[in-house]
């Protein structure tokens, strides 16, 4: 099976938690948000390097973790960029060369289970890129400027994306390169890839699997925590 390599942006400012610092290394039932999100790629036989992209200031707190933590199969850990696509892009330039297939997983998603992940990594097998992604509840309308309804969305085609995202390496980052040298951000990597005119695959994703961006999903997470314990 090819190489798999695993980058996870966690150089964010974090600045909807309103807490002060990056908001991963927030504790989640007594450990980092972060270490959680390593952890399940650590765990995975499928893996076989990490790297972690963090803000210049956290670098060094981020080396600590991952001795005191023993996550053994983070490679790399580098500085992240401006946006989310800089530090994916840095990234996924710091991988090994064997390196054949990436995931990119943020590292505010701590609740990815390591059965999830096999389950996506499975259904993934073969297409050059594809994303998890869940059902929309809400019906979703797009306006104009001026708040007025312009249309209304089928909602059984519509899908809220998460990360983990899979991509064949060489691939994404020619795609990352081109993006960076023509201006172009996309709100995600599978974007950069549909842009270049590759088709993307969605593989069903959990509710579980939340971005911890607010102090809500800060207690969502620890609710579901405790709840997988018990
Ligand atoms: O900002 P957002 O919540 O979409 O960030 C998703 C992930 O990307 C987070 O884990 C965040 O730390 C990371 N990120 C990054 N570099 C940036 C901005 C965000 O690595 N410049």
């Amino acid at each position: 099976m090819a190489e798999l390599g695993i980058v996870i942006p966690a150089a964010g400012q974090g600045k909807r938690m309103g807490a002060e610092g990056n908001k991963q290394f927030l504790s989640l039932r007594g450990q980092p948000i972060l270490v959680h999100t390593v952890r399940v790629f650590q765990m995975s036989d499928c893996v076989s390097e990490i790297v972690i992209v963090g803000a210049e200031n956290d670098l060094a707190l981020i080396k600590d973790l991952v001795i005191r933590y023993k996550l053994d199969k983070v490679a790399r850990i580098c500085q992240g960029g401006v946006q989310r696509q800089d530090s994916v892009r840095l990234g996924v330039l710091a991988l090994s060369s064997t390196i054949q297939r990436v995931v990119v997983h943020d590292g505010a998603r701590p609740l990815l289970t390591l059965k999830d992940f096999h389950r996506f990594l499975q259904a993934a097998e073969g297409f050059t890129a594809a994303t998890m992604g869940i059902q929309v509840k809400d019906t979703i309308k797009q306006i104009n400027d001026f708040g007025c309804v312009t249309d209304t969305l089928p909602r059984e085609r519509l899908r809220a994306v998460q990360t983990p995202q899979i991509f064949e390496r060489q691939t994404l980052e020619a795609a990352h390169l081109r993006a960076a040298s023509n201006g172009y951000y996309g709100t995600d990597d599978a974007s950069l890839l549909e842009w270049m005119g590759y088709p993307v695959q969605v593989i069903e994703g959990s509710q579980e699997n939340i971005k911890v961006t607010t102090p809500e999903d800060l207690w969502l997470a620890e609710r579901i925590l405790t709840m997988r314990e018990t």
